[in-house]
């Protein structure tokens, strides 16, 4: 397996957390497309992830018989400025730094995550989407497309970020077959950095 950075916002490795703030903190991705799948927001992804999405939405209906949809992907800096401030004023701060990344900490920034529910909308963007029959697929068959449920349960204290069944971020397919097989769930764990429970 080649390495790639984990630095650069422009490799598919980039880690983003609480610790590690995109830089620049207003970085926006080159090799945005239009994500041809059913939708709610109109979904942009960097190509690369756009058709391994594509790829994995045609395996789950072909394999499982199941309809998936993007809920949310690509989110500029301003964006996340309108998802963040919003919800720091329903729900106050600490909900909100527990749920939502700040600008700039984002993984949606990079144009690699994607958050993807059943087409019927059920348990849209909730944790009882993990006992859905479309949560079990994408959690047992997503890393054969390179993507990462990226905020497991048991891991909070390391990704900073509650359990988000439906949250994906896409790595390529190397580096999800290398977690598959040694059995390690985070991206801070595998390359050996900081646990990002909070920011600096
Ligand atoms: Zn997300």
């Amino acid at each position: 397996m080649g390495a790639r950075s984990i630095d650069d916002p422009d490799s598919i490795w980039v880690v983003v957390d609480k610790q590690r703030p995109l830089d620049p903190q207003d970085y926006s991705p080159a090799d945005l497309v239009d994500v041809p799948v059913a939708h709610t927001w109109d979904p942009l992804l960097r190509r690369e992830a756009a058709d391994a999405v594509v790829r994995m939405f045609d395996a789950a209906r072909e394999e499982a018989g199941l309809e998936l949809a993007s809920n949310s992907a690509y989110r500029s800096y301003d964006t996340q400025v309108g998802v963040y401030n919003g919800d720091v004023s329903d729900f106050g701060q600490e909900h909100a730094d527990a749920n939502t990344a700040r600008p700039g900490n984002s993984e949606h920034q990079t144009g690699l995550a994607v958050d993807i529910g059943a087409a019927s909308g059920d348990c849209s963007l909730d944790v009882c989407f993990a006992a859905t029959d479309e949560g079990q697929w994408l959690a047992e068959n997503a890393w054969r497309f390179g993507f990462l449920l990226r905020y497991p349960a048991d891991k909070v204290a390391v990704t900073g970020f509650a359990f988000e069944p439906w949250h994906y971020r896409y790595v390529g397919e190397d580096l999800t077959a290398e977690l598959h097989a040694t059995g390690v769930t985070t991206l801070e764990e595998f390359f050996g950095l900081a646990h990002a429970p909070d920011y600096p």
